[in-house]
């Protein structure tokens, strides 16, 4: 069998700007291609791993079009992906570069058992607008500061992007050398608010496009429904940051241009600082635990919240923020539980940007920069009517606005249906 050129997908699940791929067609020799996304530990994400999957069986029909195979790989990608790249004859094996420790390691022991074999392990940015180490300080040193990062980010970007859209793969001719193209499994069960692939993905930024001017004054007014709900489209993949980041500065959305700068700055940080212990060193207190994730705090807004995430796999970007301030700040309990109970829930589950993210609400990250959020006082500047909790706690839905916030206030005159008191004293 002919030397070949085997392509990993994992998180860039597309065809357009994907750049492990443009790489790989530009090697000349015949190419195949496996998804083998998960690592065992982010099975347990059943709407993520379905999202993920239903992508990949996208890009695997249109992958066939071109005559390139995709091979979908269960198991453990350090037995797994050795194992397919001798069985496909490969010279070298291409993949999107990946960030957090755990991905480093594990990318690490792949590289180590390829070696011994003589095959090349590339990786290649496809996730970020720009790779870990592309974006430094002038001593030379990776930004632990988001101001500071965005700064130089902005400046790289005009430099780097300026007005070029990047080259389509869709029309680089490809080579295969395979005559049978495997079938792609059944994604597996889920109940889904967006459908995983590339059209989907574009679908939803055309749908946002009007929205772009309104973003700043809207986006963090949960009812409104005003974000651009990407973020389970860029964590697949399904769609390239840096495409978006050009559309982004050429219509002038910095605003929401600076949300694509604060995700490379996660990812940047997971690899070059981050601390990432995989267990949390005290257990959740059991009662807090419960009745967070629940939604049966006895603040409106936290349960609200707390109830959309559980049922949809998705809260708006302002909503995760009270949410995990309320259990590191109010409730006084570890991030890591918090985050751990996000990642399962999260469609868009991100290791690097939900770790990040927690830090940064618990206060480890730029504390100076930490402005705390009172649940009561944000659930009157986020959701002023009530609307988004009328939508997720029926119990509260004929409240009138004066208590809808409050309802421990409210005495006996109101019938709260049997919802809690406040759990904690709020801070
Ligand atoms: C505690 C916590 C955990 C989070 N965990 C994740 C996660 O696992 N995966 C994830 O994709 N995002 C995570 N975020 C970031 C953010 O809340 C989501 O990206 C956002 O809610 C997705 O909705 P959207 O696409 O409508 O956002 P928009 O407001 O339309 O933003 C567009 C895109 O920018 C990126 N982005 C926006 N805000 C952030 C941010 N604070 N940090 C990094 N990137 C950002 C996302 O890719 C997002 O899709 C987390 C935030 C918090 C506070």
């Amino acid at each position: 069998m002919q030397k070949t050129t085997l392509i990993w997908f994992r998180r860039n699940l597309r065809l357009s700007d994907n750049a492990v791929l443009q790489t790989a067609v530009a090697r000349g020799l015949p190419l195949a291609a496996v998804y083998a996304a998960e690592r065992p530990s982010e099975s347990a994400n059943p709407r993520r791993a379905a999202f993920h999957h239903q992508a990949a069986a996208e890009l695997s029909a249109a992958l066939a079009v071109k005559g390139i195979p995709l091979f979908a790989v269960q198991g453990d990608p350090v037995e797994t992906l050795p194992e397919w790249a001798r069985r496909l004859n490969a010279q070298s094996v291409l993949a999107d570069e990946a960030y957090t420790p755990s991905e480093t390691l594990q990318d690490n022991r792949i590289w180590r058992i390829l070696d011994a074999e003589g095959i090349a392990f590339e990786r290649i940015n496809d996730r970020a607008v720009f790779a870990k180490a592309d974006i430094m300080s002038e001593y030379g040193r990776p930004y632990a500061e988001f101001a500071p990062y965005k700064q130089a980010w902005l400046q790289a970007f005009r430099q780097h992007f300026s007005g070029e859209r990047p080259s389509e793969t869709a029309k680089i001719p490809f080579q295969t050398a395979f005559a049978g193209l495997p079938p792609f499994p059944d994604a597996p069960q889920a109940v889904l608010a967006q459908r995983g692939g590339e059209q989907a993905a574009w679908r939803q930024w055309r749908q946002f496009l009007p929205e772009l001017d309104v973003y700043p004054l809207l986006k963090d007014f949960p009812a409104k429904k005003a974000t651009s709900q990407l973020g389970a489209y860029l964590s697949a993949g399904c769609i390239s940051p840096r495409e978006l980041a050009q559309e982004a500065a050429a219509r002038g959305a910095d605003v929401w241009l600076e949300n694509l700068i604060r995700r490379d700055f996660y990812y940047q940080l997971a690899f070059h600082h981050a601390e990432m212990p995989s267990e949390p060193e005290n257990p959740a207190d059991a009662v807090f635990f419960q009745r967070w994730t629940k939604g049966e705090t006895g603040f409106p807004l936290i349960d609200a919240a707390m109830r959309c995430l559980r049922k949809s796999g998705w809260l708006p970007p302002v909503l995760r923020q009270v949410t995990a301030q309320f259990w590191c700040m109010t409730l006084r309990q570890n991030w890591q539980h918090g985050a751990a109970w996000f990642a399962a829930q999260q469609t868009d589950h991100d290791e690097a940007l939900n770790i990040g993210n927690w830090q940064a609400a618990a206060g480890l990250l730029s504390p100076h920069a930490l402005r705390v959020l009172h649940p009561t006082v944000a659930a009157q500047q986020f959701d002023p009517d009530g609307t988004f909790i009328r939508r997720h706690v029926p119990e509260l839905a004929h409240l009138p606005k004066d208590f809808i916030h409050t309802p421990w206030l409210a005495g006996a005159d109101i019938d709260s249906h049997g919802y809690p008191p406040p759990l904690a004293e709020a801070v």
